[in-house]
């Protein structure tokens, strides 16, 4: 009689929690791992894979997204099993796992700045403010874009850490901008009472300040042992940036330095030259998948855009990989995780960057395991996930070594993607007790998490 659902059979399974490098077999039973051995006959299990040549490890957990529509498939495609959107509104979130979703857990933290309409928000505004996004199933707040004064940017985090919900920082809306100097400020400001999680550390090492490599190191100096901090980097070369146009000139000061970086003027009339020449490009949903969109085609889909999300080449390579490798002197990753600032963006590279670092000789694949799925679970407090011991979520990642991709990936038991075809549907959605009652509205299966387990707070 066959007791597991499904058996993985004679992959190389990685596994740095449980110290699994080797060909196993695995089990999964009413989706958890049931077992994990060196040999599970495949009578035991209603239907089994062969692995035989592939990798199995802990489902892929991208940190930093923005899944709108196209990102559910994007990043199911390319092996991602869990992903937390670090803006959108909850209900925007849950419309598009119900209409679109490929069967991935998502959670999502959502912008401050989509609420805020006076430029110095009051402690009791960001009170309720907070109050709303845990009922309506988010895990907590993000600080992005426009700047905020400095006192309204502590105190959102202090109400945060109040209430131990998750809280994440893009520089951006520090007075000092989307750079070093904004990386340095917010770092002080927190010292070591307050807890925090910061976006993307590569956008603050672009030269704005000084030269990239030396922003790039002093970002690492003042990160490292900050065990009340934590944050991510990404692979991709090109960013995503609102490129609205107020009163002539693009609103957003990383637009404007994207422009004058590639020798544009920083008006309206140079963000059009730059979506002509295609230094500019346009990402647009189509069909739920994104295509980049350049030169002529890029302008005109800009001009119609509500909400004009731009991207321009400005990440450096050499940047992306010192951060993501980067250890202290404990051996352990100064950021902690990778990430992509993806989703809908296409630029969902987890596994194809990662591996290639991993294929060079820069990480190991057990590294590779820590900050694509283990560093990230933790950072979320989602213990059943980042590791595939006997009861733990079976999220599973199978990749391609040889190829540097990912070939497969399993949510909660179920295949959601194979060869990069997505058959998944739905998705578990994670939220926290305040928000269960929102979640379970929608019929969604759900997962309830304690932020007062995650990264920052434990
Ligand atoms: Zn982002």
């Amino acid at each position: 009689m066959s007791s597991f659902d499904l058996v993985l059979k004679g992959g190389r399974v990685v596994d740095p929690v449980y110290g699994f490098d080797g060909i196993m077999d695995v089990a999964i039973d009413e989706g958890r791992i049931a077992a994990v051995e060196p040999w599970i006959d495949v009578s035991q299990g209603k239907s089994f894979l062969n692995m035989s040549g592939r990798v199995v490890i802990p489902g892929i957990i991208d940190p930093h997204v923005h899944i709108r529509t196209a990102g559910h498939r994007n990043m199911a495609r390319v092996g991602v099993v869990t992903a937390v959107d670090v803006s959108a509104p909850m209900s925007d979130l849950l419309e598009s796992t119900m209409e679109v979703g490929t069967g991935m857990n998502v959670a999502c933290i959502t912008s401050v700045h989509r609420f805020v309409r006076e430029p110095r928000p009051s402690r009791s505004e960001l009170d309720r403010m907070l109050d709303e996004y845990l009922s309506s199933g988010a895990l907590g707040l993000k600080l992005i874009q426009e700047p905020l004064p400095h006192e309204t940017i502590i105190e959102a985090i202090v109400a945060a850490n109040e209430r131990k919900a998750f809280v994440k920082l893009d520089c951006g809306v520090t007075p000092e901008g989307s750079n070093i100097n904004g990386l340095r400020w917010i770092v002080e400001a927190v010292g070591s009472d307050l807890h925090l999680d910061i976006a993307h550390v590569n956008s603050y090492c672009r030269g704005q300040v000084e030269d990239p490599i030396e922003e790039a190191l002093e970002a690492i100096h003042i990160l490292d042992g900050k065990r009340n901090i934590q944050s991510e980097s990404y692979f991709g070369i090109i960013n995503g940036t609102n490129g609205k146009i107020v009163n002539g000139v693009p609103l957003n000061g990383t637009a404007r330095y994207c422009l004058r970086l590639g020798g544009y003027p920083e008006t309206a009339e140079g963000m059009k030259k730059a979506l002509l020449d295609g230094y500019c490009k346009v990402s647009e949903e189509y069909r739920g998948e994104t295509i980049l969109l350049e030169g002529k085609e890029a302008l005109d889909a800009w001009l119609k855009m509500d909400e004009r999300i731009v991207s321009f080449p400005i990440n450096i390579p050499s940047i992306a990989i010192l951060l993501a490798t980067r250890k202290d002197r404990e051996k352990r990753f100064v950021i902690n995780a990778f990430s992509t600032d993806g989703g809908s963006i296409p630029r969902n590279l987890i596994a194809d960057s990662g591996l290639a670092l991993v294929k060079y000789g820069a990480l190991s694949l057990r590294e590779f395991v820590i900050k694509s799925s283990y560093n990230p679970s933790r950072m979320y407090g989602l213990l059943r996930k980042g590791s595939m011991g006997i009861g733990m979520d079976a999220d599973i990642t199978v990749l391609d070594l040889e190829r540097c991709r990912a070939v497969m990936g399993i949510a909660r038991g179920k295949v959601i993607m194979v060869d990069g075809v997505v058959v998944g549907r739905g998705g578990t959605v994670i939220t926290t007790e305040e928000g269960v009652k929102t979640v379970k509205a929608t019929g969604l299966p759900y997962d309830i998490i304690d932020t007062r387990e995650c990264g920052l707070y434990s």
